[in-house]
């Protein structure tokens, strides 16, 4: 695992408030002044394309990784790209080696990476802290689905630790060194 890298999933649509793309911009400069390298779907697409201008405006590495299909939606200032065949392989690269997994809020392709990932870690595949940033109580409401799924013993409580939902981007960055 590379300490320092860290998968951000967050949202490719372009009309969501702007606010969340600001956070998306205050949390780069944060991490980036602690010498975090990212890891991104690396489209020039909503909130991921505000990332990767912040991560280039920063100096920082950034690695962005699409499925080929995606082709011509990339982001032509991240450092490296990645070419994957499918959705599948392309989350699992985005993952690999990772020290964290970060959430933005996003939607059902953020939900999905976000979920996988707390999945896998449950089965003891993914050995990276889990946030998903809660601004504004954005994912108030997957709080309460997950706590009803420890209530009804769909879930384990030591599972639903592994995701942390902190309130603010200073919240969020004050769990990295
Ligand atoms: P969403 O949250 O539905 O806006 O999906 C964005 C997230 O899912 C990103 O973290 C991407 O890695 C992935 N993703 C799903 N669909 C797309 C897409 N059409 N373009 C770029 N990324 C996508």
């Amino acid at each position: 695992m590379n300490d320092k890298r860290i998968v951000i999933y967050c949202s490719a649509s372009y009309t969501i408030d702007p606010k969340f793309n600001e956070a998306a911009r205050q949390m780069v400069r944060a991490l980036c002044k602690k010498g975090y390298a990212f890891v991104s779907g690396g489209t020039v697409k909503g909130t991921m394309g505000v990332l990767s201008e912040e991560i280039q405006a920063c100096g920082g590495y950034h690695l962005g990784i699409l499925p080929r299909y995606m082709q011509g939606l990339e982001y032509t200032g991240v450092s490296e790209i990645l070419w994957t065949d499918t959705m599948s392989q392309r989350k699992e690269l985005m993952r690999e080696g990772t020290c964290a997994a970060i959430a933005l809020p996003g939607g059902i392709g953020t939900l999905d990476e976000l979920m996988e990932t707390l999945t896998l870690a449950k089965l003891g595949r993914y050995s990276g802290r889990i946030f998903a940033l809660n601004i504004d109580g954005f994912y108030d409401k997957l709080i309460d689905w997950l706590d009803y799924l420890v209530d009804t013993r769909m879930l384990d409580s030591d599972t639903r630790e592994l995701i942390r939902f902190p309130r603010t981007v200073e919240e969020l960055t004050s769990y990295f060194d």
